[in-house]
């Protein structure tokens, strides 16, 4: 992910760097450049001109400009901007010191939510007992689904009955089985639609008081740019989020809703999907996810 932005970005600096003394123009010259291809990367516009106004602020003070190394200075300060934008360090996925930990995972349909259900279930295999729960109750399809990748992945499954249609009922019974089996992580694969909608929040409100989940982890396919950021507003405007996995960072997203989640929402991205394996889920390093923009 990231090439077009990188590739931009790479071009900017380059030329930012033969240069040794900086004029103001040249600062306002790049910047014009770092905010066209943030703006191609599919930042927000109000991100990016928030970002660009807090670099110029800091790069055209006399103090970097007479410096010895301007240029570099300003390569800098962009990276650091970028850097916190993104969230400086790892955020870890919580675990309450009193087990059980509730996972509640919410998104749209398609956007990897079973997936990443499983995934991260498999990751707690060291050091944990999880349990995935299937609460999908529209799509039969779903359960089968995280049934069979947790199976692969050899995560405990609760799902409903046949014909159960009552996913806060499926929820309730599945902290009773955890319970008798001592399951210390539960992760709950919550509804998706192809939009987000009135009965679906209303539902995901009604098992959030349920669970009071540790985390509510909103899973968002990284290749959907601005969309993701909107998608994002309104699950946290309803449910409140406590972090956001971003899936599909394999592909060749072009990666502007990593930089704008964050910012927009002030919800960390927690944890990072990057490939169709099960094992191929990572925690979110912002800081390398920056260095790796600007090579
Ligand atoms: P859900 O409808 O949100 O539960 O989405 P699924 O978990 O069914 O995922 C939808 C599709 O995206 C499936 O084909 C997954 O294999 C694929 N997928 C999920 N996460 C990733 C990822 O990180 N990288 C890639 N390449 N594909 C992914």
């Amino acid at each position: 992910m990231f090439d077009a932005l990188k590739e931009r970005l790479d071009g900017i600096f380059k030329n930012l760097r033969s240069k040794g003394k900086l004029t103001e123009e040249d600062v306002a010259l790049a910047l014009r450049e770092v905010r066209r291809a943030l703006l191609e990367a599919d930042v927000h516009y109000k991100v990016v001109k928030d970002l660009v106004e807090r670099i110029r602020e800091r790069a055209v003070g006399r103090d970097v400009l007479d410096s010895i190394t301007p240029s570099q200075q300003v390569v800098t300060i962009v990276f650091e901007e970028l850097r916190d934008l993104m969230g400086r360090d790892v955020v870890p996925l919580v675990i309450s010191p009193k087990p059980p930990t509730h996972y509640m995972l919410v998104g749209l349909q398609g956007s990897g939510k079973t997936t990443s259900c499983v995934k991260i279930a498999r990751r707690l295999l060291k050091g944990h007992k999880p349990l995935v729960v299937a609460c999908d109750h529209q799509r039969p399809a779903a359960v089968e689904q995280l049934r069979v990748l947790a199976a692969q992945a050899k995560v405990a499954f609760f799902g409903p009955e046949p014909g159960e249609k009552d996913p806060v009922g499926v929820a309730e019974r599945a902290l009773r089985f955890a319970a008798d089996r001592l399951h210390d992580v539960i992760l709950f694969d919550t509804a998706g639609r192809l939009h987000v909608d009135e009965p679906l929040m209303e539902e995901l409100q009604a098992m959030k008081a349920l669970l009071s989940p540790h985390e509510i982890l909103l899973v968002v396919d990284g290749m959907t740019g601005q969309e993701a950021v909107n998608v994002a507003s309104a699950f946290n405007e309803r449910l409140g989020l406590t972090g956001v996995v971003l899936t599909k960072l394999d592909g060749d997203a072009r990666g502007g809703s990593a930089l704008a989640i964050r910012s927009v929402t002030g919800v960390p991205i927690k944890m990072a999907g990057v490939g169709e394996h099960l094992e191929d889920m990572e925690p979110f390093d912002g800081g390398r996810m920056v260095q790796r923009i600007l090579g």
